[in-house]
């Protein structure tokens, strides 16, 4: 439940529950802000306290990347006055807190790497690191891999170990299955270039196949994981904050993603997104934009009213936010599987429902789903839907968020999940275990009192 449930612990700003919670004593974002001071992170986001209180109103600026107050504490009042030396203090803090080795000496200490025999090719698992063995000495007792073989190399996600437990990248991998039909899918739609937006797994998946012959896709990784920077090159990665769209490069990796959404030779572009769950959607919305942007500052002819082609991965239950910022998006059936999720796996007897989908701004009726899994064209809604998605007559559209079938209620005029019913009290369908008095606690999806976000009304947006 980590990644799904993550909004709800406190911490850092990612924790920040947003607009969508008024009154409950929260936070929310007001966005990226010129002139913002910086953190480890890159440019901190200005929040807002909202709700009842002595500081309500008050402006503040927070990391945008860390929910966890223990992976950064950054904080700073927007009228504070801060002093040269607490200025001075800060860059120094700063520059300490940049990873050891830049991107260009992880690139040369890569070449090194893979002229050493197999015996002689190490991998610190404390460290996560590459060893080359002038500095076997100095991780002596640390635990480390041996013979890291170039099958490795090519595949640094199996590598590495998931950051799940740091809220902060809440690192959820890609079934295979998940994976391939992804990049299936892409192929098929004639694109040529990925760019992968916090799906290494995506990418590692591109570059493997690369490497081999006749396969013509070529992706550009945007991670805030900079262990991956060991692995690929300036041109195949990108130290990158999807929060604050921070590069940390600098204005040459800037460069670097420019160009890689030049569609020369008339190699077509998708954007490809799985953020961490626990994301604050109007920040990531911001991101987008700004590599969709970017995209469209490339001008080539007949971008002019187009958007640049995206998949975001997201959980269903956050479909309306995303599409109160991009309203050219659709959801799709698709259920997206994770290895390390054991709620979203897809299991050996019967599957557990992932409730993670994907959002493009595409065709709906050009994203082909796998008939052998069950889904289905429903030629009304013009779309692939899941198996048990019913089309419903009354609504005259597949109804169903979750993969149930859903049933339609004539009072609320609309579908609802299965396990509802209308409560006359409430005037809405709702749990038949609900309390008709409404909680202080809003709902995490539409901030209205009196239900949660697994129980929102606003979930099925007809
Ligand atoms: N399913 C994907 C991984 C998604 S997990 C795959 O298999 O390829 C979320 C990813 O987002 C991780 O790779 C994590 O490192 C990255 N991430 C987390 N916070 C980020 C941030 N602030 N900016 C950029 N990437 C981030
Ligand atoms: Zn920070
Ligand atoms: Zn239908
Ligand atoms: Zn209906
Ligand atoms: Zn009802």
């Amino acid at each position: 439940e980590g990644r799904k449930e993550g909004r709800k612990e406190a911490g850092g700003a990612m924790a920040a529950a947003g607009p969508e919670r008024p009154g409950s004593g929260g936070v929310c974002l007001l966005g990226p802000a010129p002139g913002a001071p910086s953190c480890p992170h890159g440019p901190a986001l200005l929040f807002m306290k909202t709700g009842q209180g002595r500081e309500e109103g008050r402006r503040f600026y927070a990391c945008s990347a860390c929910r966890d107050r223990k992976d950064c504490n950054f904080f700073q009042w927007e009228d504070e006055k801060v002093s040269e030396a607490r200025l001075a203090a800060r860059e120094e803090y700063n520059r300490n807190h940049q990873p050891s080795f830049t991107h260009r000496q992880n690139v040369d200490r890569y070449k090194n790497f893979v002229l050493l025999p197999l015996s002689k090719r190490r991998f610190c698992q404390e460290c996560q690191q590459l060893l080359l063995p002038a500095e076997w000495e100095k991780h002596s007792d640390h635990q480390f891999l041996c013979d890291i073989s170039t099958a490795q190399l090519k595949s640094p996600s199996q590598l590495l170990y998931p950051l799940e437990n740091k809220k902060t990248n809440a690192q959820y991998l890609f079934a295979d299955r998940s994976c391939q039909f992804l990049l299936n899918l892409l192929m098929d739609l004639g694109f040529r270039r990925v760019l992968s937006v916090g799906t290494p797994r995506l990418h590692e998946m591109i570059q493997s196949k690369a490497s081999q012959e006749d396969f013509s896709v070529r992706s550009l990784l945007l991670d805030i994981d900079f262990r991956y920077s060991q692995f690929y090159t300036e041109d195949e990665f990108c130290h990158y904050n999807m929060f604050n769209h921070h590069f940390f490069g600098g204005e040459a990796a800037r460069e670097t993603c420019r160009k890689f959404l030049c569609e020369e030779n008339g190699e077509r572009v998708i954007m490809v997104t799985d953020p961490p769950f626990g994301g604050l959607v109007e920040a990531l919305a911001s991101s987008f934009k700004k590599l969709m942007a970017m995209w469209k500052e490339t001008e080539k002819e007949g971008h002019d009213k187009k958007e640049m082609p995206m998949f975001w991965i997201f959980p269903y239950f956050f479909e309306s936010r995303i599409l109160d910022f991009f309203p050219s998006f659709s959801m799709m059936d698709y259920q997206v599987d994770y290895d390390n999720h054991a709620l979203y796996k897809h299991g050996k007897t019967g599957r557990r429902q992932s409730p993670v989908r994907i959002f493009t701004n595409l065709t709906p009726s050009m994203i082909v789903l796998p008939e052998e899994e069950g889904y289905r064209f429903c030629t009304v809604c013009q779309r692939y839907v899941s198996s048990g998605n019913q089309h419903c007559e009354i609504c005259n559209s597949c109804t169903s968020k979750d993969g149930r079938r859903w049933k339609h209620c004539v009072l609320c005029k609309k579908c609802v999940k299965p396990s509802w019913f209308h409560c006359n009290n409430c005037n809405c369908c709702t749990l038949q275990k609900h309390s008709c008095e409404k909680t202080d606690a809003g709902c995490f999806v539409c901030g209205k009192a009196g239900h949660k976000r697994s129980a929102c009304p606003s979930l099925s947006r007809a």
